[in-house]
């Protein structure tokens, strides 16, 4: 089935051709040109992703998503933030927005973070690990991702909050093969003084406090050459 994409955009000839272009990708999208026509829209209207600017007539974007996250929509939300506001995206973040694209933006970058943001939450919805708010299932272990929990067959799992990091990480794309890069950059971020081998540590350190037999782990499993999977 086509998903839909909702964008609130002011100026129509991006509008015109960021929507050819989406539209020539199979998303099928619908555009408001304002502030309050993209509350409507978002609020009446199921989509699978939400492409945001920030400035905008009648309701900036950054209003326009608490009162999105207020109507209690948890569509995906992808703000086009400007240059110079780099504060705002770091507000958008915090209201419930779930990345950003800075202007002026290449397309391709664009396109592949529409793709991930609807593959995370298609990854959510189709898997059937959810098994309540914010509580996962992956066989044995239940990660209540709210307040940083983690149990192993009913028993309480202490994870450092690294540890409790990456194995959310991991929960968030099962069965992908995850490079050590990847999961520095994306757990550690650009920390001075971490190396690939502090990947392989905290794995390490999960694998002995996760698996029933961590020599021979079955849920976060070695890929050879690139780093590792969790297994589901
Ligand atoms: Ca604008």
């Amino acid at each position: 089935m086509s998903r839909r994409i909702l964008m609130v955009e002011d100026e129509e000839e991006l509008c015109l051709t960021l929507g050819d272009r989406l539209r020539s990708e199979g998303y099928v999208v619908d555009v408001a040109l304002d502030g309050n026509a993209g509350l409507d829209k978002a609020t009446q209207l199921p989509f699978d992703l939400i492409i945001l600017d920030i400035m905008l007539p009648h309701r900036n974007g950054l209003d326009l998503c608490t009162d999105i996250r207020r109507a209690g929509q948890n569509t995906p939300i992808l703000l086009l933030t400007a240059k110079s506001q780099t504060v705002d995206k770091i507000i958008g973040l915090k209201l419930g927005a779930d990345d950003y694209v800075t202007k002026p933006f290449d397309t391709l970058e664009l396109m592949a973070r529409v793709e991930a943001l609807l593959r995370r939450t298609l990854i959510a919805s189709d898997t059937a690990h959810a098994i309540g708010p914010d509580l996962f299932r992956f066989g044995s272990i239940v990660i209540d991702t709210r307040r940083a929990k983690v149990t192993c067959a009913g028993i309480p799992v202490s994870l450092t909050a690294r540890e409790f990091h990456l194995l959310r990480y991991f929960a968030e794309h099962p069965g992908v093969d995850l490079s050590r890069d990847e999961l520095l950059e994306q757990v550690w971020g650009h920390m001075a003084g971490t190396f690939t081998r502090t990947v392989d540590m905290h794995v390490a350190s999960l694998r002995q406090k996760l698996e029933p037999s961590p020599k021979r782990p079955e849920t976060i499993i070695t890929v050879p050459g690139v780093g590792y999977r969790f297994q589901c």
